[in-house]
């Protein structure tokens, strides 16, 4: 299995196994500060995560490169794709980032 289909599958597993937790967007970083301390982050219960928290919630352990050479982000903004920048400046689902990998090869 390819990382790209073992990142779609870790996410998708993580949404079924944690379906209370909510999706978060950038919600602990945003132009480069926290905006939740870390000790206060780390001590409260886990109420959301973004598509890399579902992903590692999922077990994934592999790359994050999606596709071996760099694409073009699919909402067009002219940034390189990746599924926090998906993630964080477009709001994607986790379920949209799924089927966007799937389509990228996984
Ligand atoms: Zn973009």
């Amino acid at each position: 299995m390819s990382d790209t289909a073992a990142l779609a599958d870790a996410i998708e597993k993580a949404r079924t196994r944690y379906p209370e937790l909510k999706v978060a967007h950038g919600a602990y970083y945003r132009n480069g500060r926290r905006e939740v301390p870390w000790e206060e982050a780390t001590k409260q219960p886990i109420t959301a995560a973004c598509v890399v928290g579902f992903a590692m919630l999922g077990g994934f352990t592999g790359s994050w490169s999606v596709t071996s050479e760099p694409i073009l982000c699919p909402a067009g903004c002219g940034s390189i794709a990746a599924v926090i920048h998906l993630n964080d400046d477009h709001h994607w689902s986790p379920e949209r980032i799924v089927a966007w990998l799937r389509d990228a090869g996984g």
